[in-house]
């Protein structure tokens, strides 16, 4: 008796679910025609759809393209995004990011705060600062509800417990178990993810991977990672750490990498490699029109390599042509092995010199790996403006209120907490 019951709420909380998500993806919807999508019947799909616009996540909209049927005015079922807010923080190195994205995935507010050498404590008290006044503000303004906080961190991060692991490039982030620290500080719901899975995910809802079940993003900047979505899923592998792309051999004798290996492809292709391998054939006495900046010592950046590239400098384009080598024989091997469709790239190396790198990583793809799998292979630049990473983080705690599967966590659903009734 007992597990008829169970499985009765069971049912409901299903189907709720398949036409909050349908909605989500597909509104706006007439009723009629949720029904129909999610294979309900019509009396089932209305009372469904009356209780979500009575809790408020959802609500009508007149739909105006439509012609008026026997005067009645003709109204769809859409997402009410400022039902709740989501708030996303991305810690990177230089940089920390927060995002404020609504239901609908919309972002309300972004901002960046530079970071320098401060250690892991006197940060996180910073984004607790920070994330306090966003809890009060989007309370007060009586904007809904707050799903909770996700966090990105540029790093090794196990997030099915939300500790961060270790992250070469920020000083003192280390077995930190940062979920369970920020939920009791903040008295709120957070999810704690790798930066570049968070920013998968940004491209995965917003960017250059909607629409797409199955497909890899790289991520190219102070790191070398990968965020691996198949079949609407994160897949994270038998640990939890899947995706470190950084650290596969290219290069047998190559530079010594920061996890202790040597050859990576990090060692060979993030930004201070490539800083390192122009400073390394100017100091040699190879000619280049960046020697002068070089000799200076001034700070030379990914912008100076570019505009050096453009004027035809054959240092630079030397060493691009290198780097885009490199990267296209990592990615020909995760093509071989995962035959994605979509590669999407990113990161600061990209984002400066990706116009540059695209033909060669993409030749050395096709060179490299196994042609019927490349043949149909697409190599594309992320498309995200601003602080995708924040913007995925923030995206999470929506992924978890739809219960979306997509974030492979198996954790459970999250409803907002309440706004305080105005008086
Ligand atoms: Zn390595």
């Amino acid at each position: 008796m007992q597990h008829t019951g169970f499985s009765h709420i069971d049912n409901a909380d299903r189907n709720r679910r398949v036409v909050l998500n349908v909605i989500r993806a597909k509104g706006p919807l007439s009723r009629r025609k949720i029904s129909e999508i999610c294979g309900l019947s019509i009396t089932t799909a209305k009372r469904l759809v009356d209780e979500l616009l009575q809790e408020g996540c959802a609500e009508e909209l007149p739909l105006e393209q439509q012609p008026k049927k026997r005067g009645r005015k003709p109204t769809g079922i859409v997402l009410n995004g400022g039902y709740a807010h989501s708030i996303g923080v991305a810690v990177q190195p230089g940089m920390i990011a927060l995002s404020v994205a609504d239901l609908s995935g919309r972002v309300v507010e972004e901002r960046t705060f530079p970071i320098g050498g401060e250690h892991a404590e006197a940060l996180i008290e910073r984004i607790c600062g920070e994330v306090r006044q966003r809890q009060s503000k989007y309370r007060s303004r009586g904007q809904g509800g707050l799903l909770g906080v996700g966090v990105g961190v540029a790093g090794l991060i196990d997030a099915g417990q939300g500790i961060v692991l270790y992250c070469p490039n920020l000083p003192g982030w280390e077995n930190i178990p940062l979920a369970s620290q920020l939920k009791r500080e903040l008295s709120a719901e957070v999810l704690v993810d790798d930066a570049v899975r968070c920013i998968t995910l940004a491209e995965k809802r917003y960017g250059r991977g909607i629409g797409l079940n199955t497909f890899l993003y790289i991520y190219i900047g102070r790191g070398v990672g990968a965020g691996i979505i198949l079949d609407d899923r994160f897949y994270r592998g038998s640990g939890g750490l899947a995706g470190e792309f950084g650290h596969i051999t290219i290069r047998e004798q190559g530079p010594l990498c920061n996890c202790g290996n040597s050859g990576c492809l990090e060692a060979l292709v993030s930004q201070d490699a490539i800083l390192r391998s122009v400073r390394e054939l100017t100091a040699s006495g190879v000619y280049s029109a960046l020697k002068p900046k070089i000799s200076d010592q001034q700070p030379l950046t990914l912008q100076d390599i570019e505009e050096a590239a453009e004027a035809g400098d054959k240092l630079a384009n030397m060493v691009i042509h290198n780097v885009g080598e490199n990267i296209g024989t990592g990615i020909a091997d995760l093509v071989n092995i995962f035959d994605p469709g979509v590669v999407i790239l990113g990161g600061e190396v990209i984002s400066h010199l990706g116009d540059h790198l695209i033909e060669g990583i993409t030749r050395t793809v096709s060179l490299r790996g196994i042609h019927s799998i490349t043949r149909r292979t697409r190599i594309l630049t992320g498309s995200l403006e601003g602080s995708s990473a924040a913007r995925g983080a923030a995206t999470m705690m929506i992924e978890r209120y739809f219960d979306s599967q997509i974030l492979n966590l198996g954790h459970g659903v999250t409803r907002p907490e309440p706004a305080p009734r105005p008086g």
